[in-house]
Parts: C-alpha cells; sequence; structure tokens
C-alpha cells in the first residue's frame, strides 16, 4: 500500500479536472484493503476507479482510496473471478481472445472493473448485470469481506445498490458468467453493417468486441485527445401520449420502444434539436462527434461543465417537456 498527501488528480479522471485530494491511498492487493481501516476517519472515503464517469468540482477532502490497476482474473468451477482493479478494457479484451462471451459488446468502455457495476454499464444492448454472478466487497464500517449476489446489487438502467446511497464500501472482486456458448447479439443498429462492411458472416466474441471498438472509435472523441466522460445524460424516458406528440412533430425522432407502453428517447437527438451540438462556453463544451458528450477543451472547472450541463437541461425541457438527467457522479 502507498499514500500520497496533497495529491493531484488530474491524470485520475478524464474530463482532466485539475483537483486535489488529501491523501490517495494505492491499495495494491486484498491485504491492503484492510489495511485502509486506520485511515478512515468520521469524513469516511471516496473510492476512485479509472475517473471516466466523475465531474470533480473541488478538491477531495478526505483519503481516495484507488485500487491498482493490475489486471488479474482466474477461472474457478466455471465463473470468471476478476480484480476489481483491473481495467474493463483489458477484461474485455482477455474474455473474447479465451472464446468467453457474455461481455464482447462492452468492449472499449473505459473505467475499471470495479467501477463497472456501480452504474450497471452498457454498450449496443448489453448490461454488465447480464453477466455478474456476485460482487465482493470490503465493509469498513464492519471490517468484513461479504458477497452481494446479482439481485441483491439492485441493478436497473444505469444504476445499482452501489449509486443508490453512500456505502462504506469498496468492491474487492466479481464474479462473472462468461461461457463459450454465450447468444450473440446483434441487434444494434450499426453492429450488423459493421460486421458486413468486413466480410464476416459467422462472428466470433472477438469479432464482436473489434467492430463494437471501430464504431465507438468513429463515433465518440477519444479522452486522451478531448477530455470527456461519455455520454452526460441518460437517454429519457417518456410515455406513449408525450410520443405520440413527439413523433407527429418530428420525423427523424430516434425512440426505442418500452414494456408498458413506455418509450426511451434518445438524449443525443433531443440536444442536437436545441443546438447544443458542438456548442462551445470558454474552455468546455459539447462535442462536435455527439452531442450527448460534453468535453473539457482545457482547463474546464468542474463546476462550469455542471453549469454548462444545465443549460442545456432547461433548454431541452422548454423546448420538449422532457428533464434529462446527468449521467456521471458529481463529486
Ligand atoms: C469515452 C467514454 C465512453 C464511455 N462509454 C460508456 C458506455 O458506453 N456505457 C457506460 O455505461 N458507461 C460509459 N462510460 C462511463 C464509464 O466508463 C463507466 O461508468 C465506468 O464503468 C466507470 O468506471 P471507473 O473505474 O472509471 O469509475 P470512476 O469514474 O472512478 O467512479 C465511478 C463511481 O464508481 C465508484 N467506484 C469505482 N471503483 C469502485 C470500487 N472498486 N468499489 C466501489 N466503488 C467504486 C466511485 O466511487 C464512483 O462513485 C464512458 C466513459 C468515457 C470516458
Amino acid at each position: 500500500m502507498k499514500v500520497q498527501e496533497n495529491f493531484n488528480l488530474k491524470k485520475h479522471n478524464t474530463l482532466a479536472i485539475d483537483c486535489y485530494c488529501d491523501q490517495f491511498i494505492l491499495v495494491e492487493n486484498l491485504h491492503d484493503v484492510e489495511k485502509v481501516m486506520p485511515y478512515v476517519g468520521k469524513q469516511g472515503f471516496f473510492i476512485l476507479g479509472s475517473g471516466s464517469n466523475l465531474v470533480l468540482t473541488k478538491n477531495i477532502e478526505k483519503p481516495v482510496v484507488h485500487l491498482v490497476d493490475r489486471f488479474h482474473a482466474r477461472v474457478v468451477d466455471g465463473l470468471t473471478i476478476v480484480w476489481a482493479g483491473s481495467l474493463w478494457s483489458d477484461f474485455v479484451t482477455w474474455s473474447v481472445k479465451k472464446g468467453l462471451g457474455g461481455i464482447e459488446n462492452l468492449a472499449a468502455i473505459p473505467g475499471t472493473v470495479g467501477g463497472a457495476p456501480e452504474q450497471n454499464i452498457g454498450a449496443y444492448g448489453t448490461e454488465v448485470k447480464d453477466t455478474i454472478v456476485w460482487v465482493e466487497i470490503f465493509n469498513y464500517r464492519t471490517g468484513m469481506f461479504q458477497r452481494l449476489s446479482n439481485d441483491e446489487c439492485r441493478f436497473m438502467y444505469r444504476t445499482s445498490i452501489f449509486r443508490e446511497s453512500e456505502n462504506p464500501w469498496i468492491i474487492t472482486r466479481l464474479a462473472f458468467e462468461l461461457t463459450p456458448h454465450a447468444e450473440i447479439n446483434l441487434d444494434y443498429d450499426g453492429l450488423k453493417q459493421e460486421l458486413e462492411k468486413n466480410n464476416i458472416i459467422e462472428p466470433s466474441y472477438l469479432d464482436i468486441a473489434t467492430a463494437v471498438t471501430s464504431i465507438r472509435q468513429r463515433k465518440l472523441p477519444d479522452y486522451h485527445e478531448i477530455p470527456n466522460v461519455g455520454s452526460f445524460y441518460k437517454n429519457p424516458i417518456i410515455d406513449e401520449k408525450h410520443h405520440k406528440k413527439l413523433a407527429r412533430k418530428y420525423d427523424d425522432l430516434i425512440s426505442f420502444p418500452l414494456e408498458n407502453n413506455h418509450f426511451r428517447i434518445s438524449a443525443a437527438w433531443l440536444l442536437e434539436k436545441c443546438g447544443f451540438k458542438g456548442h462551445r462556453m470558454h474552455e468546455c463544451g459539447f462535442s462536435e462527434k455527439h452531442a450527448l458528450v460534453l468535453v473539457n477543451y482545457g482547463n474546464a472547472k468542474g463546476k462550469e461543465i455542471i453549469s454548462l450541463s444545465k443549460e442545456a437541461i432547461r433548454s431541452v425541457n422548454q423546448k420538449f417537456k422532457i428533464k434529462l438527467k446527468i449521467e456521471p457522479q458529481i463529486v
């Protein structure tokens, strides 16, 4: 375990916001997890993965715990058990190369394996909840390791028990059910075409992960070059009546039918219609490549980014009577 005081977090969040924390505690293994306990006072602690789903609006005045991002996975009795500090993209690459399916559609999502359950990461018709069997946590209040089953994690669209409340937990390991027989999912628009373009008729899990990675590279700005946290808003849900009204007015409306006569609307479409694609305010703005992505052009502060994001929420609400919700966690 390594502890550094007054630590700069700019390289530890993908929006590259210049903020500090009082203490940065690097946890290198399961033994270290318990050693963090004496550092956790009344103020608690903050767990930082890759910082790819965070907007830092101020310095963090409590210990920041970070699991080393060394990849470690092993298969035990048919379950794949992974160290939470491992990078998610390394895990996907490892699994598809082994011919294990289930997470190939989630290729190239930044972040750590431990950060994935918090908002139940999803892309191209797949969510991480579909393959998680259990999540191991260390509870700083009880000093005990514990396992939460998939049901106990209360996964839903972009949320879970880890997001609902402030828990005294650190996720240490996760177990996944990945198999060579997992059904493939090519329903998402564009994925089939990408494979066909490369003359792939019967794609392997590796082919799918490669296709997803190519599409993402084309569609999204690279956070190494233009810092961002991916989608800044969740896709909102509206009822049938509201949907009908919009569909009558806009023949290019992008929406997906859900159960109970509800529809999920593309937040990117709403933002484009309000003119936010490419809209810039000082050091931050909405990406020219994708309206859903807020980017830091240089030295934007977290508060500026939040202020711009609220301007868009107001504008969308005014035009469409739909309230967008911010996806990343504001710290
Ligand atoms: C370019 C880009 C594209 C993206 N695309 C997608 C996408 O397609 N789909 C999607 O769902 N998300 C996407 N994201 C968002 C992000 O990648 C995911 O939410 C990711 O899982 C966050 O992981 P992280 O390790 O960076 O977590 P962080 O951002 O560091 O933390 C997020 C939250 O998780 C908690 N946390 C992190 N690690 C642990 C742990 N070990 N134990 C307990 N709590 C922990 C933190 O305390 C915090 O509350 C994208 C982000 C970027 C930058």
